[in-house]
């Protein structure tokens, strides 16, 4: 699949701090002999994989990364202290590439792993370190190692956690670029008719990737065949926003008729749950938006929500319950591993 989320990072290590060149001065002390210390290392740049991300979204909003210098030595046998290391957080499924973005320096597979992409200067030293018997006083010290930096891609293949059905007209569109902070390259789709719709969305700490799914959907009635390879996009969705066009007269028929394509497109997109909400509120009464909510409450048996894209009023409580749906799958593949190793657990 070639959807990718993708970023071009800049990443500089520390420089290693410089050795002092010192010596001991004290009142009766002749000959105090050389007492400058070593420099502090610089930091590291690291990357690591973590839990609870699905996107590189946070490297839109920030591309360089400098970890600090390890400061000089200095008299009096101080070593300079260390830079800290900076960590760069990603996402499971993560490759990092050199800046030609083809060569491969690291592949994230698993959650805790760490690879360190630059190293930091090592602290010179001081002229502690040089005193030997025949030179009891050396005047000189190293300088710390330069500090390395170059650019560097990571890339992402972008698997959808929600995806939005409704009739055309629904206001998907709308949604879903009223909701995402930035939409992710889409390269090379081999359908150019029907571009399935990704979008990145950030809500608090947390984010997820969002598919305009009903392009598959219509282009299958249209028999663009698109289904089977739109299908790794949404192999992970827990949950589907299903939205209404609450300015048209029949929002019942609206609602059977998506279920129906739903059911009949198979794939088990029927079973995930499903988030209601009637869209367009903006444009309603009081009274003709309670009316259509009660409708669909009665026709689906469960919660609507009451949303405007356009406006976007409500559509956080949607981007919450996503956030909701996805927990609530992870505590249930938990409990089912854990349910695993009671069932072969023996005295
Ligand atoms: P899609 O076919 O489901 O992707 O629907 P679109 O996002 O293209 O929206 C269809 C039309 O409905 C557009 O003219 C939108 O401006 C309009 N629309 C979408 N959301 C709202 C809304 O919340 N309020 C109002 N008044 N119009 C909306
Ligand atoms: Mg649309």
């Amino acid at each position: 699949m070639k959807f990718l989320d993708q970023a071009r990072v800049y990443i500089q290590s520390g420089a290693g701090g410089a050795g002092a060149v010192s010596f001991r001065r004290e009142k009766y002390i002749e000959f105090g002999g050389p007492d400058g210390g070593n420099g502090g290392r610089g930091g590291n740049i690291i990357v690591k994989c973590v839990d609870g991300l699905n996107t590189l979204i946070d490297y839109r909003y920030q591309q360089h990364f400098k970890a600090p210098v390890g400061t000089h030595g200095m008299g009096r046998q101080r070593t300079g202290a260390d830079g800290a290391d900076v960590i760069l957080k990603v996402p499971v499924g993560t490759q990092i590439f050199e800046e030609d973005n083809a060569t491969l320096i690291a592949d994230m597979t698993e959650v805790g792993q760490k690879v360190v992409l630059l190293e930091g200067g090592n602290g010179g030293f001081g002229n502690m370190h040089f005193k030997t018997a025949t030179n009891q006083a050396p005047r000189h010290a190293n300088p710390g190692i330069e500090a390395e930096d170059k650019w560097i891609w990571l890339r992402l293949k972008l698997i959808a956690d929600s995806g939005l059905v409704g009739l055309p007209n629904a206001g998907k569109s709308t949604f879903l670029s009223a909701v995402s902070a930035a939409k992710p390259k889409i390269a090379d789709y081999p359908f150019t008719t029907l571009h399935p719709n990704l979008g990145v969305v950030k809500i608090g700490e947390r984010d997820f990737v969002l598919a305009d799914i009903p392009g598959l959907i219509e282009g299958a009635h249209e028999g663009a065949g698109i289904g089977d390879r739109f299908l790794g996009h949404i192999e992970r969705t827990r949950s589907i926003v299903h939205l209404i066009d609450g300015t048209q007269e029949d929002v019942v028929g609206a609602y059977k008729t998506i279920r129906g394509e739903l059911a009949a497109y198979g794939h088990g997109l029927d079973e995930k749950l499903e988030i209601l909400a009637l869209n367009k509120i903006d444009a309603l009464t009081d009274e003709e938006r309670e009316e259509k909510l009660e409708a669909l409450r009665e026709a689906s048996g469960g919660e609507v929500l009451a949303i405007s894209a356009v406006s976007k009023k409500n559509t956080d409580q949607i981007l919450y319950k996503i956030i909701a749906s996805m927990d609530g799958a992870k505590q249930q593949a938990e409990k089912e591993a854990n349910a695993d190793l009671d069932q072969n657990w023996t005295p």
